[in-house]
C-alpha cells in the first residue's frame, strides 16, 4: 500500500476490493448467504459495534444481522475482503442486545478502538447507504429506481436513466503568510478549537479557484499559489475533503461573521502548542483523525 500524507487521515486505508462487473453476485441475498460474508450495520447514522475486550468489531454474520433487525431492502455489497464479501445494511429495529452499541463514525475515528480498515469500510458504507436511501425515485420520470450491481448504481426501468453514488468535494485549506498560518473558529466548534477554513466546491471551479474563492469570502485574504497536500473521505454524509496549503498575498483579515466567530493568524510556535494541547489558554486544533490537524501539523513541522 502506498503511504501518502492521506494515510494519516481518519477513514483512510479501506482494504475492500470493489467488485468489477464479472465479480458481482446475482443478488444481495446471494451475497449475504455466500461463504464468509459479513455485514456492517447502521441504526440511522450510527454504526452498530460489538465490544470484544478492549477492541470493537463492526462485522456481523447473516444470522447476527437478522437478529439485530436487518432490513433486507437496504442491503448493498461494499466489496470483497479476499474471497469473503462485505455488505452493509440498515438495522431498522435493532433489539437491545448485550455488548452491542450504536456509535457515530466521528467518535469511532477519535477512539481508535476499531480496525482502521473496517472504519474506512464503515465510511464507505455510511455514504453509500445514505445515497441509496435518498434516491428512491427517478429524477427524470418519477418511477421507482432499482438497485443495480449490488449497489454500484440505481436504474430506472421506465426511461433507462442510471445514476451513481455522488461525492461532494470540499476544499479545506491552510493559508500561509511566511511563518504564520490562518485559522478560524465556528461557533459550533468545541471551546478553544481553531481549524483550517473550508467550503464546498461549486460547479465549474478548479480546486485552486475554489480555495482562492473560499479564503477570500471567509477571511478577506487574497490567495496566490495553491498546493494539494492530502485528502479525506468524510462520510457526513458523503464529502471528499481536499486539503491544500495556500500562499497568502495579503494579511489584513476581514472575516465573515455569518460563517466564523473568529479568524486570525497563528505563528508556528503557537500552532505547535495547540497541536500538542499545551497552549497557555487552552486553544487547540482538531483531533488527529481530521485532515485539518495534519494540514496544520505539516506547516508547524
Ligand atoms: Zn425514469
Amino acid at each position: 500500500m502506498f503511504r501518502e500524507a492521506s494515510h494519516l487521515n481518519g477513514f483512510s486505508g479501506n482494504a475492500l476490493a470493489r467488485l468489477g462487473e464479472a465479480g458481482r453476485p446475482r443478488s444481495v441475498a446471494d451475497a449475504l448467504a455466500s461463504e464468509g460474508a459479513s455485514v456492517h450495520l447502521f441504526a440511522e447514522d450510527r454504526a452498530l459495534v460489538r465490544v470484544v475486550g478492549e477492541k470493537l468489531s463492526a462485522r456481523f454474520t447473516q444470522a447476527e444481522a437478522q437478529s439485530l433487525g436487518l432490513d433486507p431492502d437496504s442491503l448493498i455489497v461494499l466489496g470483497a475482503d479476499g474471497q469473503a464479501l462485505r455488505l452493509a445494511g440498515l438495522a431498522t429495529a435493532p433489539e437491545k442486545q448485550t455488548g452491542i452499541e450504536a456509535v457515530d463514525l466521528r467518535s469511532l475515528a477519535i477512539q481508535g478502538a476499531l480496525d482502521p480498515a473496517d472504519l474506512a469500510a464503515l465510511a464507505q458504507a455510511r455514504s453509500t447507504l445514505h445515497w441509496h436511501a435518498q434516491n428512491r425515485y427517478c429524477g427524470r420520470c418519477g418511477d421507482a429506481l432499482a438497485l443495480n450491481g449490488g449497489g454500484v448504481s440505481r436504474g430506472c426501468a421506465a426511461c433507462g436513466t442510471e445514476i451513481f453514488p455522488r461525492i461532494d468535494p470540499v476544499v479545506i485549506m491552510l493559508a500561509i503568510d511566511g511563518d504564520r498560518c490562518l485559522l478560524g473558529r465556528q461557533a459550533r466548534f468545541a471551546p478553544g478549537m481553531y481549524s483550517a477554513l473550508a467550503g464546498f466546491m461549486e460547479p465549474g471551479e478548479t480546486i485552486e479557484e475554489a480555495v482562492r474563492r473560499e479564503v477570500k469570502e471567509e477571511s478577506g485574504i487574497e490567495i496566490g499559489r495553491v498546493a494539494y497536500y492530502s485528502s479525506q473521505a468524510w462520510p457526513f454524509p458523503s464529502s471528499l475533503m481536499i486539503g491544500c496549503h495556500a500562499e497568502a498575498l495579503s494579511t489584513e483579515i476581514t472575516y465573515d461573521a455569518a460563517e466564523l466567530e473568529d479568524c486570525r493568524w497563528f505563528d508556528r510556535e503557537e500552532a505547535r502548542l495547540m497541536l500538542a494541547h499545551r497552549h497557555s489558554v487552552g486553544l487547540k486544533t482538531p483531533f488527529k483523525m481530521a485532515i485539518a490537524h495534519h494540514l496544520i501539523a505539516s506547516f508547524a513541522d
